[in-house]
């Protein structure tokens, strides 16, 4: 674990060190879970949106997009439920007079049997070697089962409890889990209170009658709001989606671990307007077209998976989380969601408007339900980061961080350098680069020796390096090197576009799932 921390303390920095993510308003020492992204991180933010825009909006026919406000009517929040119901259960530790929500410390309770379980199959594993049979160790283990009967036990407590919204019974688990406050190590802790995470502004100067409105909490309400709008301007036939990208907002309680949870964050939200009684089957498939968008990445199947939740949103019929293996364990990076027609109604209501649609081919008029996929730019970005950066040992015994990101996403494709800054090197690789600018990210650098060059260039992640030297001169040939081998291959200019640019356009991963 400690190992783990320290890995992860090495990526936050050099997610600063390189232009990727800085605290927001460093000069004046950030301002708590809000972060701002430097010139690298944009180019990598944007390359994640445009995969998953593309992947939406060109791979499907019957999904289109739009940009709502963020801004909304105050009535929305109203409708939707976020003014009554958009809460966290927080409670104090009185000693260190740090807040927690109930909820998670519960969780991470839950993950700490997961840990034990993990390290005795681990111990076993190295024990009985290629005869180890997990099925029957976790049936027949003492200590196992000991650990797995009190998950389960706390597990079905805290379901029931979230379910209930009993806000004693979870500070009750709580205390008769023995739960300590990380930083005072006490189990002095106050009543749980709900704490409603959405901000709060005015709009109008108060002469006029200033009206409270809120930042939306989620993207997710522009597009209902919307369903009427774009169903009869875009004349969509059901089933059909409406993807949007944009920032939310929330008052988090416990803001921690860098840009997983942020006060201020983007979502890519899709929602799917399906049929009345196929929604099920909808949820089933988008669960695995999402899955398939992730692994596209090459980041391992085994370091993804499905957690379906025990408490249902009152709006949801199904409901389900992607997680990755972050360096703090596996975490939630986007969530789908079979939220009937509770929103839809609930905006009819509060509107007054008819919202259906009318089905041409059974002639009734209905509210369709929804699927909605979710997911959080900054998360992504986080795992992305988490699973690219790697420390290597080089045979000649020097070291190099390299972030072995996916090219389609590096935030530079290629660097083009002059061995030295004379015999015309310098205007010959600017030459490759007017070239090449059209098509990719480039950059031009000069300055210090080759190598040093190569380890800026792979501690941004950039997949390709060219270097014009004195042969260039004469033959038109570069070296172009590999940053994940280091490989170095002499090859023509007028080949480097047809050689780069397939490996390093978002094309090359929407390919990968469009099957
Ligand atoms: P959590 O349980 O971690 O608070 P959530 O279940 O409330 O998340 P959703 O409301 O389902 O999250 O939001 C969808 C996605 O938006 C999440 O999967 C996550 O990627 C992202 N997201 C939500 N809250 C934050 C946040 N505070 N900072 C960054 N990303 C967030």
């Amino acid at each position: 674990m400690a190992q783990q921390d320290d890995v992860f303390k090495k990526i936050v920095s050099h997610c600063k060190e390189y232009g990727f993510v800085f605290p927001s308003s460093d000069i004046y020492d950030g301002l708590g879970a809000v972060y701002d992204y430097g010139q690298n991180g944009v180019e990598l933010k944007n390359n994640i949106k445009q995969y998953w825009w593309q992947s939406m909006v060109l791979l499907h026919e019957n999904i289109v997009g739009i940009d709502a406000a963020i801004f909304m009517h105050p009535t929305t929040w109203k409708a939707s439920g976020h003014v009554d119901a958009f809460n966290d259960p927080l409670i104090d530790n009185r000693d260190s007079k740090k807040r927690y929500r109930a909820d998670v410390l519960i969780e991470d309770q839950l993950a700490k049997y997961d840990d034990k379980i993990q390290k005795e199959l681990e111990k076993a594993r190295k024990r009985f070697g290629d005869a180890f049979d997990e099925e029957q160790f976790r049936a027949t283990n003492a200590r196992v089962l000991e650990h797995q009967q009190k998950r389960d036990a706390l597990h079905e407590r805290f379901a029931k409890a979230m379910n209930a919204n009993d806000l004693e019974e979870l500070r009750q688990i709580i205390l008769d889990e023995e739960i300590v406050c990380p930083i005072s190590g006490t189990r002095n802790w106050t009543e749980v209170r709900q704490f409603n995470l959405m901000f709060k502004t005015e709009v109008g100067s108060t002469a006029d009658g200033a009206s409270t409105i809120f930042l939306r909490p989620e993207t997710a309400q522009g597009i209902f709001v919307n369903y009427l709008n774009v169903q009869k301007t875009g004349r969509m036939k059901l089933p059909f989606g409406i993807a949007q990208i944009g920032k939310a907002f929330r008052n988090e309680i416990v803001a921690r671990q860098f840009i997983f949870r942020m006060r201020e964050f983007e979502q890519m939200e899709m929602q799917f307007f399906v049929k009345p009684g196929t929604e099920l089957e909808w949820f089933s498939k988008w669960k695995q077209t999402r899955m398939a968008w992730h692994q596209a990445l090459g980041f391992g199947a085994e370091n993804y998976r499905f957690h379906d939740h025990d408490k249902l949103a009152h709006y949801a019929n199904a409901a389900t989380d992607i997680e990755f293996h972050m360096p703090f364990g596996f975490k939630e990076v986007e969530g789908i969601h079979s939220r009937t027609n509770f929103d839809l109604t609930q905006h009819a209501k509060y509107s007054g408007k008819k919202i259906e649609y009318f089905d041409p081919e059974t002639n009734e008029s209905y509210t369709p339900y929804v699927i909605e996929t979710s997911i959080g730019v900054d998360r992504m970005f986080l795992s992305v980061m988490c699973h690219s950066y790697c420390e290597e040992q080089l045979p000649n015994g020097e070291s190099r961080v390299v972030l072995k990101l996916p090219a389609a996403l590096a935030p530079v494709k290629l660097a083009v350098f002059p061995l030295t800054k004379k015999d015309g090197m310098p205007e010959k690789a600017q030459e490759i680069i007017k070239d090449l600018r059209f098509h990719f990210n480039c950059k031009y650098e000069e300055k210090d020796q080759i190598g040093k060059r190569y380890r800026r260039m792979d501690a941004i992640g950039c997949p390709y390096c060219v270097t014009v030297d004195q042969q260039t001169m004469e033959d038109n040939t570069v070296t172009l090197r590999d940053r994940d081998t280091m490989e170095q291959r002499r090859v023509n200019i007028a080949d480097l576009r047809g050689i780069i640019e397939d490996n390093v356009s978002i094309t090359s991963l929407l390919r990968r799932i469009d099957n």
